[in-house]
């Protein structure tokens, strides 16, 4: 093993939240380093470059704005950015500031252990050159909210003799299709992008599907130039646009309810949304997101949409989604996938109607029937928002693990700081807005944060920082309370962990919308960080 290295803060991901955090920490004259798995930036668009993989916030909103520079010279070239191009966008940013020199690639993090005598972390990592502790004051958890990508534990899947790939752990060089038989498992947003690009080479696609989803149109397509050039004109009030609303993107949600416009108004405002392509048709009504009467409109005026696509009218049934509210499971934004099922080499297998029994040595078996394939694609999610940080063995104080803390569900308070934890923060953690929100928006908001919060410790001669148990637990019933306030918990998505066998059912990220979370922390710190233990 080598020598430790001793940095100020250990930062771990080096995808938006850890590029920004260690640009800030390097700014405020800490030494600060980074551990990532992948061989280059990006984090979860590193590793999701899937056929058809692309972000489902619009381009120019889905970028850092802390620097005017950089918004002016960077050219977005799409509506909604493709996967190249916003790992170009994120290598970009890394050789801008000048931050690869202090990113350690291909380094897996084993052990974070906080050290109760001295103080500091101690971080160990495997990279291309062994073993290596790193010892720092701070480790920054920069690790991402679906990055633990996880295979179905389907009996019989050592035996397949085909390819099997994830397209949370897509292979570097991509794959070639062509002319063979594939099988998707999952019609999540990864499965629905991922469909009809794979179809557009295979000789055969089957699409395994145990839950329909709701999905509407992205209507991508080049950036309309003179939409581009107002944005760059107008990019400070645009992004604070951003900060101002619930969803971290600078328009504001429908203001009238569903329940009172009558139906005419209904229709217009759904078709005028649908037109306009993207998940902004979910909150395009105020009452959407908590009155299941108003939410039956819009599952309604979806379910009409996929019958006017889908030719055979019993694969339109089989993907209309029928018991949980919209937006419940996250919205997913396609490009033709519905009429994807129109194709003749294309099959839509309901396995909920007829479970997959076994992974065969030539395919898929459900108790009814076995489908022969080359290649199977699990588009099957990921253990979401805490897996990242469980697979890697941290301890707090008294070596008390964290993967215990949470064993009932993740404890945060306000998805930054846990009890027992001190100087660790998480981005975007569990009790954090997160993934219900822009993330670039909400990663900001975060780094910031973290950044200001170490800088007042170091001026006030503060050793550690660490959520106070009861403040932890008020957060926690908080989140749970905001969540039950919505339809959230209304359908068996990854949010609540139900995705994940054995995992608890815990609504995760935070319902309560970016400007009242915001609000909240910021009057954290101004009340000298309230609610943090601080020696
Ligand atoms: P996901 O939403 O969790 O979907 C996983 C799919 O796999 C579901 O359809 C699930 O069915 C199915 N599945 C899991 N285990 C299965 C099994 N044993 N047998 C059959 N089917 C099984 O995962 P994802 O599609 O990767 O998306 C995760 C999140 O990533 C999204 O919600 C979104 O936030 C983000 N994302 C965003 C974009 C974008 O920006 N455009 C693109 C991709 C992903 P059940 O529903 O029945 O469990």
């Amino acid at each position: 093993m080598r020598a430790p290295e001793r940095v100020d803060a250990v930062i771990i991901g080096a995808g938006f939240s850890g590029l920004y955090m260690l640009k800030r920490l390097r700014e405020r004259g800490l030494e600060a380093v980074v551990l990532e798995r992948g061989d280059d930036v990006g984090g979860t668009w590193y590793w999701n470059r899937y056929p058809g993989a692309r972000c489902d916030v619009e381009s120019p909103y889905y970028s850092f704005s802390f620097d005017p520079e950089l918004e002016q010279e960077w050219e977005w070239t799409e509506r909604y950015p493709a996967q190249p191009e916003l790992q170009a966008y994120m290598s970009h940013v890394a050789d801008r500031y000048d931050l690869r020199r202090d990113i350690r690639f291909e380094t897996t993090v084993g052990s974070a252990v906080f050290d109760d005598a001295a103080r500091e972390w101690e971080v160990t990592s495997s990279g291309p050159q062994g073993e290596q502790v790193t010892r720092a004051r701070f480790c920054i958890m920069a690790t991402g909210c679906l990055s633990s990508s996880r295979n179905p534990d389907i009996e019989g899947l050592e035996d397949f003799t085909g390819e099997v790939y994830h397209t949370g752990e897509w292979p570097q060089g991509g794959v070639d299709f062509t002319g063979k038989r594939v099988g998707v498992i999952g019609t999540g947003s990864s499965g629905i992008q991922a469909i009809p690009e794979i179809a557009k080479q295979a000789s055969h696609l089957t699409v395994f599907q145990r839950t329909p989803n709701f999905s509407v149109p992205a209507l991508n397509g080049p950036l309309d130039p003179e939409f581009w050039a107002d944005v760059k004109a107008n990019y400070r009030d645009v992004r604070k646009r951003a900060r101002s609303t619930p969803t971290g993107m600078p328009f504001p949600p429908g203001s009238e309810s569903a329940l009172d416009v009558g139906d005419a108004r209904v229709q217009e405002v759904f078709d005028e949304h649908w037109t306009l392509g993207g998940f902004r048709i979910g909150a395009c009504f105020s009452d959407l997101g908590i009155s299941r009467e108003a939410n039956d409109k819009l599952a309604d005026y979806i379910r009409g949409k996929i019958d006017t696509i889908v030719e055979d009218p019993a694969t339109a049934e089989k993907l209309k989604p029928r018991d949980y509210p919209v937006g419940a499971k996250r919205i997913c934004v396609d490009t033709d996938y519905y009429a994807t099922f129109n194709l003749p080499h294309v099959d839509l297998v309901d396995v909920r109607a007829n479970p997959i029994s076994r992974i065969t040595p030539e395919g898929v078996a459900t108790g009814q029937e076995e489908y022969a394939m080359d290649v199977l694609v699990f588009a099957t999610g990921y253990d979401a928002m805490t897996g990242s940080l469980s697979r890697i063995d941290i301890r707090g104080r008294d070596g008390r693990s964290l993967r215990d803390h949470w064993a009932a569900g993740p404890k945060t308070y306000l998805g930054l700081s846990v009890a027992g934890f001190p100087n660790m923060f998480s981005v975007a953690g569990p009790g954090s807005p997160s993934v219900l929100t822009n993330m670039v928006t909400a990663i900001e908001l975060h780094v910031e944060w973290i950044d200001e919060h170490i800088a007042y410790l170091c001026q006030n001669g503060l050793e550690t920082s660490e959520a106070l148990p009861e403040f932890e637990d008020e957060w926690v019933q908080h989140v749970n309370d905001v969540a039950d306030m919505t339809l959230m918990k209304q359908a068996n998505s990854w949010y609540l962990g139900a995705n994940v066998p054995g995992k608890p059912r815990v609504f995760m990220p935070y319902a309560g919308g970016l400007t009242a979370y915001t609000q909240r922390c910021d009057q954290v710190a101004e009340q000298g960080y309230h609610g943090f233990q601080l020696a």
